[in-house]
């Protein structure tokens, strides 16, 4: 059996950043994830052409302080989304789109240079490397009165002082079985935490050209006639490389990623000519898999119990905490309370 001062589990945005917070203040933890991969619902691929390519978190602003000042901190790159130009809304499918432009003093949202995904990769590389445990999903936790008792769904047990839970609430109530019970309205609670994101579609394209901007258009798109529900332009920091990001409409998930991918460049073909249905790369992305959702969500309202004083709370006498964006008091769901939920446990633990 190994142990550790701390046990984290789950290595998306909340995670990461407790470790690397934790490691500042010389404590030592190690980071389990189940997937087999860094950065939980941020995840970014390249294309053909290498472009970064967001299937995941993206944007962020001004509103954002403490998200900001890691990514600051980290040394990392912030640029506006490009917003200039002729921009098109589709109230109807057989009507012409809407033309509209975005008032340039309108604050912007940012990006991050080289993709969403170098803010876990960076705060990974500032972790010792055996830190991070890939493919180890947590199953069970057990107070053993000084100490907890973490297992995998290996069989494996590791003992350590104090356990973050830096997941989706219901995904802990679902899959994790704590011993003894956490309390009753603490486990009636926690299925009912809306997990931010889950069962969205994002797509992605890349294109060797904006053929776009040259055309005057700004690369956004609302519309409620299409499968694209959503979409921005997507070039990347040294505008050298070339794309669109954005949601897929509600429906999307039942039809194959074949049927997406036609569907989308039809509806990009009819609104921005031909140049449109030679993308050099699809992706997408429908969020429903193990490491984000456990059966359906059933859920009334955004947001819905996100924050909730339970989840303030330490269990185990002190030794088992909640983190992760659903946890936090402001900005729930989002990569600022990620940041956030990580630092109100750093400054705790
Ligand atoms: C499509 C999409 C678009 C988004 N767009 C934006 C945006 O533009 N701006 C923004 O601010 N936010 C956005 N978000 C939200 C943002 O991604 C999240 O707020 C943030 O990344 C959450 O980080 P987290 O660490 O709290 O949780 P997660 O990223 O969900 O990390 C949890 C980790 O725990 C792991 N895990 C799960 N179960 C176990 C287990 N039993 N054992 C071990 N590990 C486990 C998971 O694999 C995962 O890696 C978006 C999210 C999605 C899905």
């Amino acid at each position: 059996m190994k142990s550790s001062d701390i046990i984290i589990v789950g290595g998306g945005l909340s995670g990461l950043t407790l470790a690397y917070l934790l490691a500042q203040k010389n404590i030592e933890s190690i980071v389990l994830e189940a997937s087999p991969r860094l950065g939980g619902r941020i995840q970014t691929v390249t294309g053909a052409l290498d472009t970064p390519l967001e299937l995941g978190a993206t944007w962020f602003s001004d509103m954002h302080p403490n998200l900001l000042s890691l990514v600051k901190e980290l040394g990392l790159t912030t640029y506006p989304q490009f917003s200039k130009g002729i921009s098109l809304f589709q109230t109807k499918s057989f009507e012409p789109p809407q033309k509209f432009f975005v008032p340039e003093a309108e604050a912007p949202s940012y990006r991050l240079a080289g993709g969403t995904q170098t803010l876990p990769d960076t705060l990974a590389k500032k972790l010792a490397a055996p830190s991070i445990r890939f493919n180890t999903r947590v199953t069970a936790i057990r107070d053993a009165e000084d100490s907890v008792l973490v297992e995998t769904a290996t069989g494996e047990e590791i003992r350590a002082g104090k356990v973050v839970l830096c997941l989706p609430p219901q995904l802990a109530a679902a899959n994790i079985t704590f011993s003894p019970a956490l309390p009753e309205p603490v486990l009636e609670i926690l299925p009912t935490v809306q997990t931010w994101m889950a069962g969205a579609v994002k797509f992605t394209l890349e294109y060797g050209e904006p053929f776009w901007r040259k055309e005057g258009y700004s690369g956004m798109l609302y519309s409620h006639a299409g499968l694209i529900a959503e979409m921005y332009d997507h070039t990347n920091y040294e505008e050298d490389k070339f794309g669109f990001t954005g949601f897929l409409s509600g429906g999307a998930a039942s039809y194959s990623q074949e049927v997406r991918k036609e569907f989308v460049l039809r509806q990009l073909g009819e609104l921005l000519g031909e140049k449109a249905l030679a993308p050099t790369a699809y992706f997408d992305k429908v969020w429903t898999d193990e490491f984000i959702l456990a059966g359906t969500q059933v859920i009334q309202r955004p947001h819905q119990n996100n924050g909730h004083p339970f989840l303030q709370q330490s269990y185990m006498n002190g030794k088992l905490f909640f983190a992760g964006t659903e946890t936090a008091t402001a900005f729930a769901g989002y990569m600022e309370g990620a940041v956030l939920s990580a630092k109100s446990i750093a400054e705790r633990l």
